[in-house]
């Protein structure tokens, strides 16, 4: 067989089709970015190759360095990138360029809305890499051949972005890739050696391998230049940034480092920058990404630091060095101490990344209160995108629980505005002289919350309570006992206690009020039966006549749904139903002779509580069946 016969022709995945025909339109106001992708793509290939040689010296000559070259040619309008990295067999170049491999990328391309503006923001958050090529190339070219094989196994690709790719065997010299792009007429910008030049500058000083250019030639005598060899400068500063110290990096550098880890277009929000030495030696270089990505709730979405060990590249996505509720955190972490042969298995096992990992735990938390007190809005904007993660933070980290507190932020019923930016410390701030505990209402949304009975008496002494309307909030509650030597308080929860800011006055009240009504109080629980726990006088009422109180040890409304929805058996728990004495229907009640109407009121007032408090009601047909019955005797 000859090498020429070998071309096959195939078509792109329908995913990575229909992400190429997005990504060419709607990227159109930052092409230059394709560089960013492809120069990153060399550097992650010479990576690879580094950490193959570990186990195969002879992978590596010893006398070629690792490096990226640029060769533009403004009259064929080409543009070339090649690497001595580790290169790709055939059938790697038919995953690698031909499918998407990311989970969840379905579920991706469904949220795009067709609006150019919005997708190319979301496009830019899934990593957009090779395919960028074809937002300023009609065709792209990719001869690869993959350290370690022959000359003659080496593989070419070709495509113009369309529906489809060839793909043959070819020959190359050395091992590595070259991506070849046709530019397209009105792009013949990037085929300027200045252009390059300066986007090189731009997006890949980071980049610890040299990016080579050809040196300008200014002299006159071009027939003398002419026959001169091709004679290559280095045009990057081509030192991995984290080794550099903090004060020699400008922010633009951080930011576009960051874009090269992560993948994400858009600037990170705040980033930590760490050298370690002592019994540990080690740099970290952790950033807060401005917005999630669009598989944060994918359980098998890729998390995790980048790790080097003594600045070689070992491996992407090293999830055993923060926490699952810090996911969110991207960056770089170079050890001195681990292994160079490090696996996945062993890090799992070595004390060294035990250590390491609280160290850097430590660090992001630190980063995020700093970023806190230093700049609310942007902290307000982290918390947005990443707040309800954070929020497993005490449950699944004892140890920091006090130091996620302070990082938490709630709606609050004083806050005037419903976005989750008040801080436990800001609640304990405005706490009332006599008040000891810090009073939360859990809710299906704030909507519910605001209009809850048992916000009343709260409302009425002017007291603060916090609205929780994320799913995870009665979960992550019963990991939290106190903040600041106070005591969390569900105003839902048990028999309410106001403690000092009760006046004995009111207490007289009440107690006075039981008496009088406890044979009503039987009477309620009679008609109501096996429906509820327990019937009382409420302490939380001013304007409604009843409503339901969890007891103090019960499951709430909340992870009951949760527990259902992930089907796992849900415990039967019966509600207190709360009466208000003070209540004028209350007092008709009690002085209702009718036992059946007096069973209707009741079912009604239950049925009240219920939906007050966003719940559901049990039997919504008899809920009517009595409310008209009751409405029609009033026409009488
Ligand atoms: P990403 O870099 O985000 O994984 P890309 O679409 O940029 O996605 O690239 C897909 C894959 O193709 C890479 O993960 C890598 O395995 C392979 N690849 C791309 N460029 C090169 C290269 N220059 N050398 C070796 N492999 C490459």
């Amino acid at each position: 067989m000859t090498v020429a016969s070998n071309v096959e022709t195939r078509g792109f995945e329908t995913e990575a089709k229909q992400l190429l025909h997005l990504m060419i339109h709607s990227l159109y106001s930052n092409k230059e970015i394709f560089l960013r992708e492809l120069i990153s793509n060399a550097s992650d290939a010479a990576d690879k190759l580094r950490f193959q040689a570990l186990s195969d010296p002879s992978l590596l000559a010893e006398d070629s360095e690792l490096q990226v070259q640029i060769d533009v040619d403004s009259k064929k309008r080409t543009i070339s990138i090649s690497d001595n990295g580790i290169g790709m067999t055939r059938e790697e170049v038919i995953t690698n360029l031909g499918t998407i491999a990311k989970s969840g990328t379905a579920q991706f391309l469904e949220t795009l809305t067709g609006d150019q503006k919005k997708d190319s923001q979301l496009i830019g958050q899934f990593g957009v890499g090779f395919y960028s090529a074809f937002i300023v190339a009609d065709e792209v070219e990719v001869l690869t051949r993959k350290a370690g094989t022959d000359a003659s196994e080496a593989t070419l690709w070709k495509s113009s972005g369309e529906a489809e790719y060839s793909i043959e065997s070819a020959s190359k010299e050395t091992s590595g890739t070259v991506v070849t792009l046709h530019l397209k007429k009105d792009e013949k910008e990037f085929a300027e050696p200045y252009r390059i030049r300066s986007i090189v500058k731009k997006y890949a000083d980071h980049i610890s391998i040299p990016v080579l250019m050809e040196k300008q030639d200014f002299s006159e005598d071009k027939e003398k230049s002419k026959n001169k060899e091709k004679e290559y400068e280095t045009v990057n500063a081509a030192k991995a940034l984290w080794t550099r110290s903090r004060k020699d990096v400008k922010d633009d550098e951080y930011k576009e480092f960051y874009k090269h880890v992560s993948h994400d277009f858009e600037d990170p929000l705040d980033w930590s920058h760490n050298r370690v030495e002592g019994k540990l030696e080690y740099t970290s270089l952790l950033y807060i990404p401005g917005r999630a990505p669009y598989d944060l709730w994918n359980r098998d979405a890729a998390r995790g630091l980048k790790l080097y060990v003594q600045r070689v590249f070992i491996m992407d996505e090293a999830e055993q060095f923060l926490p699952l509720y810090l996911r969110f955190i991207k960056g770089v972490v170079d050890s001195n101490d681990i292994s160079l042969n490090v696996s996945r298995e062993i890090l799992q096992k070595d004390p060294v990344v035990d250590s390491m990992r609280s160290a850097l735990t430590k660090r992001a938390l630190d980063m995020l209160e700093k970023l806190r007190k230093k700049d609310k809005d942007k902290y307000d904007a982290f918390w947005k995108e990443f707040g309800q993660v954070l929020k497993e933070g005490p449950a699944e980290d004892f140890a920091n629980r006090e130091r996620i507190a302070k990082l938490l932020q709630f709606t609050t019923t004083q806050s005037g505005s419903d976005k989750q930016d008040q801080g436990l410390d800001d609640y304990v701030s405005r706490m009332q002289e006599n008040q000891d505990k810090i009073y939360y209402l859990v809710a299906e949304n704030l909507k519910a919350a605001r209009n809850s009975p048992h916000l009343e008496i709260f409302r009425k002494k002017g007291i603060e309570v916090i609205l929780m309307v994320d799913r995870i909030d009665e979960w992550l509650m019963s990991h939290m006992h106190e903040f600041d030597g106070k005591h969390f308080q569900d105003i839902a929860r048990g028999e309410l206690d106001l403690g000092k800011l009760d006046d004995a006055a009111e207490k007289e009240t009440k107690e006075k009020s039981e008496e009088k009504l406890k044979d009503l109080l039987e009477r309620i629980k009679a008609s109501l039966g096996e429906r509820v726990k327990e019937v009382r006088i409420s302490h939380r009422l001013t304007d409604s006549a009843a409503c339901l109180a969890v007891d103090e040890h019960d499951m709430g409304a909340q992870m009951r749904k949760i527990m259902a929805a992930s089907g796992q058996p849900v415990p039967e728990t019966k509600p207190i139903f709360e009466i208000n004495p003070d209540h004028p229907l209350i007092g008709k009640l009690d002085a209702e002779p009718d036992e059946d109407r007096f069973g209707d009121i009741v079912a009604i007032l239950f049925g009240q509580a219920s939906l007050a408090d966003g719940g559901q009601l049990e039997d919504p047909g008899d809920f009517s069946a009595r409310l008209n019955k009751v409405l029609l005797e009033l026409s009488h």
